[in-house]
């Protein structure tokens, strides 16, 4: 018998969702992929990828990839270029050349203004772990550059979450099939945590009720027996006001709340100012409908919570987050095999980051210690130079902060496209398009971000190298082996950055060890062979080559022994138990309490008077953030909702706007020209616009030129909707 022509390499969908999925890449004896499926073992993924991903050989064999290092020519200056004629702007170079003016540079920058004024600027762009933060966070940290406070998406729910629970923690995705209520709360499951879905449909088929509560009808909440449209950022006030009404109703779980709870009685006072018609009037329900909504989910059993990081996104998302995390622990919902709740799992996962990413290498920086923290989620201040007036909000960490503070000199960016994510977009590019800014992009393409960089680096996808992933929305460990050879000149982010630390003449060991060794690391490999991490002590390497992915120990046998987290023994908070009333924020004097305070920028604030319209800065559901949006097939797929302002006909009348007129969207940070899209999936005073990349939008900005830098009450992280515009017509629908 013949042997065959291809050979089947398993790895893991690196992007930012939950899902994780094993993705089984077809090889041919040419070493080429020509076909990524999902890994039907695995119980999760269930053999499917979703729409994005099912296209990824278009993104991995894409003739716009970026296949060698580009420096900018002499003389070009930084700024917006029309996409496809970036390539004016740059020039070839090799690796060599690249990477010793890259070291070179930033030696003299760490001279001259000292390491601290040399800003890593990274995020999800790769989930693994390896690629998220390991040669990189070595990296910096022997430089003594600032370290970046990576807040942008998940900080303010995954640390309200941990004030209630200790841990990042949830019910199995697997579960949710065993569901008589499914609760998504700012959750678009059937949109971007696609695995999910079949559990759910299966929870249907027995029975269960899925409610949406969500400002917006997504494709998850036009699915559901129920859509709540609240109003955006007052999802604080009707968990409260829920909670009133479990109380008042002697729904709550008395013997769960004794056994498990700290501070109910302080949580219970608090919750009686928040009647049934004080939270109507803040989310926009009726007062029954706040009851049936409180009823129904006490009484359901299994009741099962989605809650996804959109919530949180808000000036006060870190509150609304905690309340409604207090809700399965009112009711008791964690006793119920299917029911309690899933923010993120990827607590579970206890990687040896310490022995990955080397703390301990700052101590060896000139500095002699890790570098001041510099917020992500407020990069356009961050890269104002110090003394203009705009620098000032900073971390948002307070201890982190030190008093010498450097502008910001080098910027070197990578896993990200900041000047197309990052809030106040005009802020950011400003900062960007300083002269004095040395800027370096590892990147896939072309990009908003890579308009702005000295230096280009071209990056692999996770076909091309190998890698170790978690998830936030299961828990499987799973090995992603390398498939395929990187095109052109391609180099992963541990390759990167072992040979610029080489560069920079760093001589410790680490900076030599391989992908391979880096895994070792992560799972702390002792001498027999297996992980000493907790949770993972029956995984070793042998193993995840041959199986892909293996169950963190407490889900090894879900049928006999099913992980039910928060029903038993020590939670991880200081008290021991899942918190009401946080003891850590009372010692710092901060309100130990979940309550409701509406957004300045809200229909309930000053600003509203000029700025009158909530505005809500989605994500494309067949885009991960700005990944993706460059590709023909994947802008197809969001045809229909691209460029467009999506408004209630009431808000659209009101200003003689029709549907298909070209509109202006505005604020004090920017404006943009969008069409106008007249649909009712919004409330009355909410609009909405999709993220794209600015480069592609006919007013060359996104969305993010009109959202803050303002951070969230928790975790400072970004604010993406707490956002107030004025919209207006400024010419009718041409006709076809
Ligand atoms: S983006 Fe999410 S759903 Fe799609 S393949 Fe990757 S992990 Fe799976």
């Amino acid at each position: 018998m013949s042997a065959s022509p291809f050979r089947v390499v398993h790895t893991v969908c690196s992007h930012d969702c939950p899902d994780s999925c094993g993705v089984l890449v077809t090889v041919n004896d040419e070493g080429r992929a020509v076909k990524v499926a999902g890994d039907p073992k695995h119980p999760v993924t269930q053999g499917f990828l979703c729409g994005k991903v099912a296209k990824y050989l278009d993104l991995v064999y894409a003739p716009e990839r970026i296949l060698y290092p580009l420096k900018r020519k002499a003389g070009v200056g930084k700024g917006p270029l029309p996409r496809g004629r970036e390539h004016e702007a740059f020039e070839r170079v090799s690796w060599d050349e690249a990477l010793d003016a890259i070291a070179a540079r930033l030696k003299r920058i760490a001279e001259e203004f000292g390491p601290e004024s040399i800003l890593p600027y990274s995020y999800a762009g790769t989930i693994g772990v390896l690629g998220f933060g390991s040669m990189d966070r070595r990296f910096f940290h022997r430089l003594g550059a600032s370290q970046l406070d990576r807040t942008i998406c998940s900080e303010a729910g995954g640390e309200a979450w941990k004030l209630v629970y200790g841990k990042k923690l949830g019910t199995p995705t697997e579960d949710f099939r065993l569901a008589k209520l499914v609760l998504a709360w700012g959750a678009n499951i059937h949109g971007n945590n696609v695995h999910l879905w079949p559990m759910v449909e299966q929870a249907r088929r027995n029975g269960a009720r899925l409610i949406v509560i969500d400002p917006y009808k997504t494709r998850t909440a036009a699915l559901a027996d129920w859509h709540i449209a609240i109003r955006p950022g007052t999802d604080a006030a009707l968990a409260l006001g829920m909670m009133r009404v479990i109380l008042n109703e002697g729904l709550e779980d008395r013997a769960y709340i004794d056994e498990m709870t700290h501070g109910f009685a302080e949580l219970a006072e608090r919750v009686r100012e928040y009647t049934p018609e004080r939270v109507a009037a803040w989310t926009g329900m009726t007062a029954s409908e706040i009851e049936q909504l409180a009823r129904e989910y006490a009484t359901t059993k299994p009741a099962a919570l989605r809650l996804n990081y959109g919530v949180q996104r808000a000036e006060f998302g870190g509150n609304a987050v905690r309340a409604i995390a207090m809700l399965p622990a009112l009711t008791g919902a964690w006793k119920h095999r299917g029911g309690g709740g899933q923010l993120s799992t990827s607590g579970a996962f206890e990687w040896d980051k310490k022995a990955v990413e080397r703390p301990d290498l700052a101590l060896a920086s000139p500095l002699g210690r890790l570098g001041r923290v510099v917020n992500m989620s407020a990069l356009g201040e961050a890269l104002a130079v110090q003394g203009s007036g705009v620098r000032g909000q900073g971390s948002g960490k307070a201890e982190a902060r030190l008093e010498d503070d450097p502008s910001v000199h080098a910027l070197f960016v990578y896993n990200s496209n900041p000047a197309a994510v990052a809030p106040n977009q005009n802020a950011v590019r400003r900062g960007m398009a300083r002269d004095d800014l040395f800027t370096v992009v590892h990147e896939l393409f072309l990009t908003d971000t890579t308009d702005y960089a000295d230096y280009i680096l071209p990056a692999a996808t996770f076909l091309e190298h190998t890698d170790i992933q978690g998830a936030y929305g299961h828990y499987f460990v799973q090995l992603s082996q390398q498939a395929i050879e990187p095109p052109g000149e391609a180099r992963s982010n541990v390759w990167l950055f072992s040979q610029l630390a080489q560069r920079m003449g760093f001589e410790e060991e680490c900076f030599r060890d391989t992908a391979e060794a880096l895994i070792r690391q992560a799972l702390a490999i002792g001498a027999d062979k297996h992980s000493t991490n907790a949770g993972m002590e029956h995984i070793t390497i042998e193993d995840l080559k041959e199986q892909g992915h293996i169950p963190l120990g407490f889900h090894l046998s879900p049928e006999t022994a099913p992980f039910q987290p928060y029903t038993s023994g020590c939670v991880p908070t200081p008290s021991g138990k899942v918190e009401f009333y946080s003891e850590s924020l009372a010692s710092q004097g901060l309100d130990p309490l979940p309550d409701f305070k509406p957004p300045t920028e809200s229909r309930f604030g000053e600003l509203a008077k000029r700025f009158p319209l909530e505005f809500l800065s989605r994500k494309a559901d067949n885009y991960m953030n700005t990944t993706f949006a460059n590709l023909d097939g994947h802008r197809k797929m969001e045809a229909r909702k691209s460029q467009r302002l999506e408004m209630h006909p009431a808000d659209a009348e009101a200003r003689g706007i029709g549907d298909g007129d070209v509109v202006r969207v505005w604020n004090d940070r920017g404006e943009l020209k969008l069409t106008a899209l007249i649909n009712a999936r919004l409330p009355v005073g909410v609009v909405a616009g999709q993220m794209d990349w600015a480069k592609l939008s006919a007013s060359g900005g996104n969305v993010n030129a009109l959202t803050s830098e303002r951070l969230t009450d928790i975790g400072a992280g970004a604010t993406f909707y707490s956002t107030l515009v004025e919209v207006a017509k400024v010419s009718a629908k041409q006709p076809q």
